[in-house]
């Protein structure tokens, strides 16, 4: 063999070895691309949920709280000395047809002035809805609940969470399931109707700042089959790329389901724990079920493991 044709078979080699190496790095790291922080209606300050996903072995970790990008900053900070790549996240609250849908939007920048724009909006929405919400709850006889949720958000943007957890406090539902159940969930007593963002709105947001646009636990929406075909295909219409096929809130016959439609629709596939808080109410970080291995995962392609490796 010539030293020509030799360096060719070399270089060759050093792809393939480069390549395999990249996908094996991506597919042992432990990602968790959906929680949330004390800026929407998790517990935890960034800092210490950051901090909390690398004790529990999380090396990529998505801040994605509702409908705000205030807590990116110090979750950043904090995650750079620990070597755990903080990927920047939103979860904006979408009204279609009459539903609420959750949209993740990952590697999002988090100065793009259509995306803050949009959830600006968002979060004026949310203002008003507090006070309506308020109001129904004393029509009902609980009394004091939107100065207890806006006391409990501590002046961030104030959830539904926020009324439950406010609820469950003074001993008006015995816990969180019950406060949906009866008050907050869609057509109960207290339930505030709102025109959140439209899908196209939120996707086209995401893909403005340069993000990838996430539906979020897909299988919580209960929609018929025919309607969910509509909704992913005018999802997937409007620029979408990914569904999340492991989250917390999914069965492991969910989790096959929806790994078919990720399949059907050649959408990437995202694993999310959906972490609020420490108490065991809601799934813990980084602690998931594994993707089946015909999904393609939505960090295929990403740099964040090269950046892990060299940390
Ligand atoms: P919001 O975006 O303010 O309307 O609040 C929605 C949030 O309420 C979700 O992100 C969940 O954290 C929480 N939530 C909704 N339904 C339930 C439920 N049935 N049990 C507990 N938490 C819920
Ligand atoms: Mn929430
Ligand atoms: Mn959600
Ligand atoms: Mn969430």
């Amino acid at each position: 063999m010539n030293s020509e044709s030799l360096k060719m078979l070399r270089w060759r080699y050093a792809i393939i070895l480069r390549f395999g190496l990249r996908l094996y790095i991506n597919m042992t790291l432990c990602y968790d691309l959906h929680s949330h922080s004390n800026a929407s209606d998790g517990v935890l300050e960034p800092a210490e949920l950051v901090k909390r996903a690398h004790s529990m072995g999380v090396n990529v970790l998505a801040l994605t709280d509702h409908d705000v990008l205030d807590g990116i900053e110090e979750a950043r900070n904090t995650a750079i000395p620990l070597g755990l790549v903080l990927v920047p996240g939103v979860e904006i609250s979408v009204s279609w047809r009459r539903r609420v849908i959750h949209v993740i939007g990952l590697n999002i920048d988090v100065e793009n002035s259509a995306l803050l724009q949009g959830l600006t909006g968002l979060c004026e929405k949310r203002q008003w809805r507090t006070i309506e919400l308020g109001k129904r709850l004393e029509k009902v006889g609980i009394m004091g609940a939107h100065k207890g949720a806006v006391g409990l958000s501590k002046g961030r943007i104030v959830s539904r969470t926020h009324f439950a957890r406010y609820m469950v406090d003074q001993g008006y539902v015995r816990d969180f399931k019950a406060a949906f159940k009866r008050y907050l969930g869609q057509g109960k007593k207290a339930y505030v109707d709102c025109e959140w963002a439209t899908l196209e709105e939120a996707v086209g947001w995401i893909i403005d700042a340069g993000g990838q646009a996430v539906i979020a636990h897909p299988a919580r929406y209960k929609m018929g089959r025919g309607l969910f075909n509509e909704f992913l295909s005018i999802f997937k219409a409007s620029g979408g790329c990914g569904i999340e096929v492991i989250s917390s809130s999914h069965s492991q016959q969910e989790i096959m389901t929806m790994a078919g439609y990720a399949q059907q629709y050649e959408l990437l596939a995202s694993v999310g724990s959906d972490f609020h808080e420490p108490t065991g109410r809601w799934a813990e970080l980084g602690r998931m079920a594994v993707l089946p291995s015909h999904c393609v995962p939505i960090w295929q392609g990403w740099e964040q493991a090269q950046r892990v490796r060299r940390a």
